[in-house]
Parts: C-alpha cells; sequence; structure tokens
C-alpha cells in the first residue's frame, strides 16, 4: 500500500481553525438577509470533518416567491435595467474591488464549505471571481443593437435589451466561480437575478452577494436563496415570473429544469452539465509533461470538474511508460487538510460523494482494471480519498463511461489516430478533450474531429473570462463566459420606423 504526504492524526483529529467567521446564513431578498417563510433551516457540513458548521435558512416556494417579486419589481420599476450603462459598470468594478480586498474571508469560506485547498482558493478562484466581474463591467457599456438596411422606405434598428429576471441555479464544485459565471453577465445586461446555490455551499454565495450590496447595487437587484433542489430549485425552475432561467449541475437534473421551464413559460434556458472528457497523449509527447498535466486534468479540485479529463488515452508505444509514472506521480499527491500549506486534495464534498465514488472503484476493480494504486478512504473522519490510478481500462467499463467526479484516473490505450477519435467521440457527453502532441498536423486533425465544447492543446483547464465554455450533445445547451454569455441575458426588439411620409398619417 502506498504512502502519502497524509498525517491522520494531525489533520483529522485536529483540522486547522478556519481563519473566519460565518456572518450571513439567511437569505439575501431584496437587499436585507431574511428568515425562511417557513423558519426551517439546514445544516452545511465540513468535509474534512463531516461536522455541521452553520445552520443556514432553508428556501422553498414561497421564498423563490419573494425573492421573484423583489427581483421583479426591481426589473420593472427599479433603477437598473435603465440606469446608464457605465453606472452599472461601475457597480461592478466596485464589486471586483471588494472581492479583492476580501479575498482572505472569501476563500476561507469556499475552503471550509467545500473542502478545496485555500491556497488554491486564494490564489486562483477568487482573483478569477474578480477577473470575471472587470471583464464583464467593461462589456456593459458596450452592448448596442444594429442599424438594419431594410429594403423598403423605412429606418429599421435592433434594440438589445435585458431578458427581465433570471435565475439562476449553481453547483457545489466552484461556488464563486459557478456565482461569477452567471451573475456577471446578467448583471452587465441590466436584469435582475435570483440565485439559487447548491444546498452543500451556502456560504460564499450570500458573502458576495453581500458585497455587490456594499458596491451598491440597488436593493433586489441580486437576491440570493438558499435550499435544495426539488423544492427551492423546482420553484424557480417552474416560477412564471421568470424569464430566463441558467443552470449548472448534473446531466439528470438539467433534464428536470428543462422540462420544468418548458411546462411553465417556456423560459429559454441555458445548461451546463456533465462530462466524461478524453485527455489523449499522443507518441511524440514528452512523457513527463503529459504525465503532469494529465495528472493535473483528473486530480485537480479532487477529482470534481465537469471537465475533469476523465478518460486518459494514451498511445501503445508510451503507454507502459506513461502507467509507471503516473502511478508514482499519483503516490506523490499531497493530501490532507485543505487549509495546510502544500496540500494537493482535500476531501470529497459530502458522504454522498464520497459513497459513490467508492463505488466506482469497486466497480473498477470487478470489471477487472488494474488497480494501479490507491483505491480507498484515507483516515476515519471526513471525506478524504486515496489518489486512484486505474490502467487496463475498456471503454466499456463504467468507469469509463460515468462521470465519477473523485480522484480515479482511468487510462487507456490507443493504436493510431483515427481510432481514438472514433473511442474519444464515443460517448454522450461532450463537454472538453485535451490533447497532447508535438505535432501540429496531429493537433489540427484532433482539435477539428473532437466533438467537445473545448479543446486545450499542450494544456488543461485554461479558463479565461473571455473564453466560451460550453458542452455538445448531452454536456448542455449554449455557452458561458466571454461575448457568447451576453446574447442569454438579451432580448433582441426590432423597430421599424418609414423615413417619411407615412401614408395613413
Ligand atoms: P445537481 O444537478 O444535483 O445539483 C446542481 C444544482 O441543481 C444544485 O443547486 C441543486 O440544488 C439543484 N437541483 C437539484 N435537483 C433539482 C431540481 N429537481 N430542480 C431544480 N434544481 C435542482 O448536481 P451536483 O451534484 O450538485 O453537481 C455536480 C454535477 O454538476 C456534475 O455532474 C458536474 O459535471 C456538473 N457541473 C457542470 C459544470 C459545467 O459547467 N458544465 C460545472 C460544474 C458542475
Amino acid at each position: 500500500r502506498s504512502i502519502y504526504h497524509f498525517s491522520t492524526a494531525a489533520v483529522l483529529e485536529e483540522p486547522i481553525t478556519p481563519p473566519v467567521q460565518i456572518a450571513y446564513t439567511q437569505h439575501l431578498i431584496d437587499g436585507k438577509f431574511v428568515d425562511s417563510a417557513s423558519g426551517k433551516k439546514f445544516p452545511t457540513c465540513d468535509p474534512r470533518t463531516g461536522e455541521e458548521i452553520a445552520h443556514v435558512a432553508e428556501g422553498d416556494a414561497e421564498d423563490i416567491n419573494r425573492a421573484v417579486s423583489a427581483a421583479r419589481k426591481a426589473f420593472d420599476e427599479g433603477p437598473w435595467p435603465k440606469m446608464s450603462a457605465y453606472e452599472r459598470s461601475r457597480v461592478l468594478l466596485r464589486f471586483a474591488d471588494l472581492v479583492e480586498k476580501h479575498s482572505h474571508d472569501l476563500a476561507a469560506l469556499e475552503t471550509w464549505d467545500n473542502g478545496k485547498p485555500y491556497e488554491q482558493a486564494l490564489k486562483a478562484e477568487v482573483p478569477m471571481l474578480a477577473r470575471l466581474f472587470h471583464y464583464y463591467a467593461g462589456w456593459a457599456d458596450k452592448i448596442h443593437g444594429l442599424t438594419v438596411p431594410a429594403d423598403g422606405n423605412y429606418h429599421v434598428q435592433t434594440l438589445h435589451e435585458p431578458i427581465g429576471v433570471a435565475g439562476q441555479i449553481i453547483p457545489w464544485n466552484f461556488p464563486l466561480l459557478m456565482f461569477a459565471w452567471k451573475v456577471g453577465p446578467a448583471l452587465a445586461c441590466g436584469n435582475t437575478i435570483v440565485l439559487k446555490s447548491a444546498e452543500q455551499t451556502p456560504l460564499t454565495a450570500l458573502y458576495a452577494a453581500n458585497l455587490f450590496h456594499e458596491a451598491g447595487l440597488p436593493p433586489g437587484v441580486l437576491n440570493v436563496v438558499s435550499g435544495y433542489g426539488p423544492t427551492a430549485g423546482a420553484a424557480l425552475a417552474s416560477h412564471m415570473d421568470v424569464d430566463k432561467l441558467a443552470f449548472t449541475g448534473s446531466t439528470d437534473t438539467g433534464k428536470i429544469v428543462l422540462e420544468l421551464a418548458a411546462k411553465s413559460n417556456l423560459k429559454p434556458v441555458t445548461l451546463e452539465l456533465g462530462g466524461k472528457s478524453p485527455f489523449i497523449v499522443c507518441e511524440d509527447a514528452n512523457i513527463d509533461n503529459a504525465v503532469e498535466l494529465a495528472h493535473f486534468a483528473l486530480f485537480f479540485n479532487q477529482g470534481q470538474c465537469c471537465c475533469a479529463g476523465s478518460r486518459t488515452y494514451v498511445h501503445e508505444r508510451v503507454y507502459d511508460e506513461f502507467i509507471q509514472k503516473a502511478k508514482a506521480r499519483a503516490l506523490k499527491r499531497v493530501v490532507g487538510d485543505p487549509f495546510k500549506s502544500g496540500v494537493e486534495q482535500g476531501p470529497q464534498i459530502d458522504s454522498k460523494q464520497f459513497q459513490k465514488i467508492l463505488r466506482y472503484i469497486k466497480s473498477g476493480i470487478e470489471s477487472n482494471a488494474t488497480l494501479e494504486c490507491g483505491g480507498e478512504r484515507l483516515g476515519s473522519k471526513g471525506y478524504f480519498i486515496q489518489p486512484t490510478v486505474f490502467s487496463d481500462v475498456k471503454d466499456d467499463m463504467l468507469i469509463a463511461q460515468d462521470e465519477i467526479f473523485g480522484p480515479v484516473q482511468s487510462i487507456l490505450k490507443f493504436k493510431n489516430l483515427e481510432d481514438v477519435i472514433k473511442r474519444a467521440n464515443a460517448t454522450r457527453y461532450g463537454l472538453a478533450a485535451g490533447v497532447f502532441t508535438k505535432s501540429l498536423d496531429t493537433a489540427n486533425t484532433l482539435t477539428r474531429a473532437l466533438r467537445a465544447g473545448t479543446v486545450w492543446v499542450n494544456c488543461f483547464d485554461v479558463f479565461d473570462a473571455a473564453i466560451p465554455f460550453g458542452g455538445y450533445k448531452m454536456s448542455g445547451i449554449g455557452r458561458e463566459k466571454g461575448i457568447y454569455s451576453l446574447n442569454n441575458y438579451l432580448q433582441v426588439k426590432a423597430v421599424i420606423t418609414p423615413l417619411k411620409n407615412p401614408a395613413w398619417l
């Protein structure tokens, strides 16, 4: 059994005290923190120990109603959609500055509630949150329609108007980034919002929404309701007064919310769903670099990434060397208390995901994939799992087909480009792919042949506010980030005016 840089006693018996206080646990509706109409609360837990860290207001249909009414009023009567785009842009910029000022609190809350390494939250995610609002602040005053050269004696223009009240439902794996991807473009376009955070990670959305009010966002423009999916989430997806729905989560839930939207008021829906992304290592690759990148592509964020490179395809000529090195790298992975410096991997989010991952590992072993390392729980408290590597994985095994959402790398062998293209595309998902090669021809062939919304060549998980993200096939509908996200939050109105002497005047 492998030896990890991991001390069960130090990490699990005495978890490091998070350097932050929890200030906000109520819903934020119409600019005020309020309890649920029912008075109900639910616990949010520390994934390091499974222990409760706070009780949070539990929203249901009534709280969603209150939040939608506030958002509706702020849209129909409030200043936000009508105020100058420059003023809106300045609110987004002030928010981004406050995020930078409060980065330690935001990162600590994110780590405490989610279990991700604090250094990652502080150095990557919180800066990306600020960056995204700087980016969309730049768009706020550059949204405009066209003058259309239509036939006849008419002046024709298009107005790009905000769509109205946006309902937004986010998952737990990147709570702050998902908040940013949803809220940034919606606010830049002049919409109002009801956001439902994930029940596993309600804390940072409330903290961030409060910063927005400090930044001068008018009451009712951004409302945050905490609660469960089938109650609060479903009420938002089916609400008649919500004009647009944006959802990130699993493909199964995506189907439910799409149906709820269709059966209520036909609100347009964007979906960011699951994935089973191939990471393709070609025979010309520098193996050490490919191993490191494939490791990062899978294990980053405890393997809880929708775009994780969870099918590592390796060319047969370099396969054996790759396996040995991938195993050695996984054995060196630093797992432990995510508040500890140098830790690369914290606990999984909760008991449900933890058990699900262990079941997939069992299924890999039973289907005769070779367990190179890992495969078990670490420690006796919380939801830590050993970095796990399987080789000899076949395409029809469950571990090669389903989204595991955990630290389990599945390595498959391929013969040639034709073979790997066919197999990489033989999935119901199409979110992302990675290609590792020195050949421009190979890179061009693969990037064009792979049916995925993102293809990273000799890199992985490169995210930027300006780069669109979204899925082909059952990985989703639509794109978030970049210029592409603006259309999700705009209506186009055509205005036609006779140029002179209309006959009926
Ligand atoms: P999930 O679908 O269970 O939950 C996501 C959100 O939907 C949560 O806020 C939840 O409360 C809500 N929800 C659940 N049931 C609902 C219902 N009946 N009606 C309305 N809302 C409901 O997913 P999860 O387990 O929280 O997240 C993991 C999944 O999300 C993975 O499959 C992952 O791939 C996907 N994901 C995708 C992206 C992306 O951008 N494509 C990003 C992150 C996560």
